[in-house]
């Protein structure tokens, strides 16, 4: 089939995620055919920066040989079976490694497919736990700004009003606490965290947040001390805590997992996106030793999890992932950061000089550009306006692939990038913002 065939194809049946169809039906859609490296490259074999890493998942650059040599060498062997009676080497393996890196405490892996799974897994998993200790316990706490994914319990626990209010009427309970971000003091946050907490004694499940970094709510930054905070207020208060790495996990921050930056623990973990350095669909939620016994009864208890998606644990995915940790040991990538953090700290001052740009928010390689009618006030442009897509829109004419967050322009490389293509990139979205805002 032609490609002038396939672009009709493409209008006429393909519905894209966070997409306005009618603005897309009138567009030249941009086929992506192959990726190198840091870079993307269209049908035409023009090359494109992918500054959002393919939506926040690819960790070591496209066609790395030695993850596309793992799946390879797995397909060699089986594409997919199931995790339901059966299990298999990849997924064993991945399960050790996890554990070898992540917060003490965790000991159990349990794998799905996607972010919001992990998280779906988390939810259930805490209520389930708790039904298995004799308690009903329905109410779950989350912050304002926090996003968990699309499936309904991620959306029940949603606090980004775009993304979520539509579907209020389908939600369970779930007490909305203000982001972290948005208080000066980590004692401000965690003081509305408690009065909630002692509203419903007895009552709360479990507290979800994305730990140190609201990633769709803007990049937005919550002040040092929360995550202890919160362990401390979850523990007296007798509540689960699940952190959500989905977005901030595999190195993102500079850390392997965004909760060791204050060296704190959950009792949930939900992983995803880069844990397959963004080649195949995999996630995990990992939990403690504790919340597994609970689990464990005679068959006719009926108190195994009872979740469980197809592709869960995927063997290509988990040959995937295990090549991903492998070149995170071997290329000690997580050392080679700082560098690389401070060099986008040094291109951002001059994007900071802008005449439209107003608060930059970066923590490790995820960083967020605010756009604004007037640095003094930070009052913003009317969304209609839609200021981030044409920035984004001119960028891409530049070479370069990201995604807008309304008014924030995001930038998340992949951690494989050098410091030339990061000051490169930076430089594109730089002069990207000043031809679309003066
Ligand atoms: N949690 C966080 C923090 C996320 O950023 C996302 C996706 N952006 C998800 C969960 C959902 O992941 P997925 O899109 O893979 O379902």
């Amino acid at each position: 089939m032609n490609h002038h065939e396939l672009i009709e194809i493409e209008k006429q049946h393909v519905w894209h995620p966070f997409t306005q169809m009618r603005d897309w039906a009138t567009d030249d859609p941009l086929f992506i055919e192959r990726g190198e490296g840091v870079k993307l490259f269209d049908t035409n074999g023009r090359g494109y920066y992918d500054a959002n890493s393919s939506m926040w998942l690819n960790v070591h650059g496209h066609a790395r040989s030695e993850i596309d040599r793992a799946i390879i060498r797995q397909l060699g062997k089986i594409a997919h079976s199931t995790m339901l009676g059966l299990t298999h080497e990849p997924a064993a393996e991945l399960a050790g490694r996890l554990i070898e890196i992540a917060p003490p405490g965790l000991r159990r892996v349990f794998y799905s497919d996607n972010g919001s799974t992990a998280v779906e897994v988390a939810i259930k998993m805490a209520y389930q736990y708790w039904r298995h200790r004799g308690q009903n316990r329905r109410r779950y706490i989350a912050h304002a700004e926090g996003y968990h994914g699309d499936t309904m319990g991620a959306v029940s626990v949603g606090g980004v009003g775009r993304f979520h209010s539509m579907f209020r009427d389908l939600m369970f309970d779930c007490e909305i606490v203000p982001s972290p971000a948005r208080s000066l003091y980590s004692d401000e946050a965690a003081k509305k965290l408690e009065a909630v907490m002692k509203t419903y004694p007895g009552e709360i499940s479990a507290v979800i947040v994305e730990p140190i970094v609201q990633m769709a709510g803007g990049v937005l930054i919550s002040p040092p001390g929360y995550l202890k905070q919160m362990r401390e207020l979850c523990d007296r208060h007798d509540a689960l805590l699940i952190f959500d790495e989905v977005a901030t996990g595999f190195g993102r921050t500079g850390k392997m997992f965004a909760c060791e930056l204050e060296e704190v623990s959950p009792d949930l973990l939900c992983l995803g996106k880069g844990i397959s350095a963004g080649y195949l669909p995999l996630a995990a939620t990992l939990t403690t030793e504790r919340i597994y016994e609970a689990f464990l009864a005679d068959y006719g208890e009926w108190k195994q999890f009872t979740h469980g998606h197809s592709y869960t644990g995927n063997p290509l995915a988990c040959a995937a992932a295990i090549a991903s940790l492998d070149i995170f040991d071997d290329d000690e990538v997580l050392n080679g950061l700082s560098a690389k953090i401070e060099c986008v700290r040094r291109k951002l001052v001059d994007i900071g000089r802008l005449t439209h740009v107003g608060e930059i928010r970066q923590c490790g390689l995820l960083v967020g550009i605010d756009i604004v009618v007037d640095k003094k006030t930070g009052e913003a442009f009317p969304f209609e306006k839609m200021i981030g897509i044409g920035i984004c829109r001119q960028a891409r004419e530049m070479g370069l692939i990201t995604r807008p967050l309304g008014n924030v322009i995001t930038f998340v490389p992949p951690l494989s990038s050098t410091e030339a293509e990061l000051t490169d990139m930076l430089s594109i979205i730089g002069r990207a913002i000043d031809d679309v805002t003066n």
